[in-house]
């Protein structure tokens, strides 16, 4: 099975426990209208105005073998690999046949998700994943429309069917100044945060404006937001701390 990867990102400490190997694959159904990588909207592999080649397809086992390749930085230090995008459910016979091969060769599973899936594909990689890096961006429903250009509803849903069933959980949470750093959306995710058991973490996302020449070149439109003012992350992550029990810190 191939998928479109743009991107393999190798010693991130990140994107879950210990050392990973983060592979991104091309591919999201969600337009965040802060996007920091809209290259990856689209599946299948595209060009830059200027030639240059965004993504390449690889099988599987081409993914696994790269990985592999730093399996003992992985062993020592408890990491592994991790799957992210775009969105990684939007390719998921891929991603289920991948996290399988992986597991098979003894590697921790990590998946960077939206979680806007169907419940069916939350099921199917919910066998293979070790720990799921869930992102919230909003709790307010008529926001996230707005915002993100889907509903939050099945995103929710499938929070909590995998916090039913056990799944180790790390809620990702970007913070767009203006946009979703407001205090009522910061208090429903302390709430979201202290009512699912299976949650150990809630990590910030500071904006990054990487997605913003990107999109020009693509000619596409992410906003601008204003650049997060000196201390704004730790500002956010003390404010967070004080709205849930959960640990809180900065991603
Ligand atoms: S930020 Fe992530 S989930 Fe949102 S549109 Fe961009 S790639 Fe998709």
């Amino acid at each position: 099975m191939t998928a479109v990867v743009f991107e393999i990102e190798k010693f991130a400490t990140h994107d879950g426990p210990g050392i990973r190997t983060v592979v991104f694959l091309k591919g999201c159904p969600l337009r965040c209208m802060w996007c920091h990588s809209p290259e990856s909207w689209k599946p299948e592999m595209e060009r830059y105005p200027d030639g240059t080649v965004i993504g390449r397809e690889m099988t599987s086992d081409e993914v696994l073998a790269e990985v592999l390749r730093d399996k003992d930085f992985y062993d020592v230090s408890g990491g592994g690999l991790t799957l992210s995008g775009g969105e990684p459910l939007f390719r998921t016979a891929f991603s289920a046949e991948l996290f399988a091969k992986a597991k098979g060769k003894g590697l921790s599973t990590a998946l960077e998700t939206s979680g806007y899936a169907p419940a069916a594909v939350i099921d199917q990689l919910s066998a293979v994943t070790d720990i799921w890096l869930y992102d919230i961006k909003g709790l307010d429903s008529a926001r996230h429309r707005d915002q993100v250009k889907v509903d939050n509803a099945p995103i929710l849903r499938n929070l909590r069917w995998l916090d039913a069933h056990g799944a180790r959980i790390i809620l990702r949470c970007p913070m767009i100044p203006g946009v979703n750093d407001f205090k009522e959306n910061l208090a429903a995710l302390g709430r979201l945060a202290d009512e699912l058991k299976c949650v150990e973490r809630v990590d910030v996302e500071p904006y990054v404006p990487y997605g913003i020449d990107k999109a020009r070149k693509l000619g596409l439109k992410v906003y601008e937001a204003p650049l997060p003012p000196m201390g704004y992350a730790d500002e956010i992550v003390g404010k967070l701390s004080r709205l849930t029990g959960k640990p809180v810190r900065l991603g």
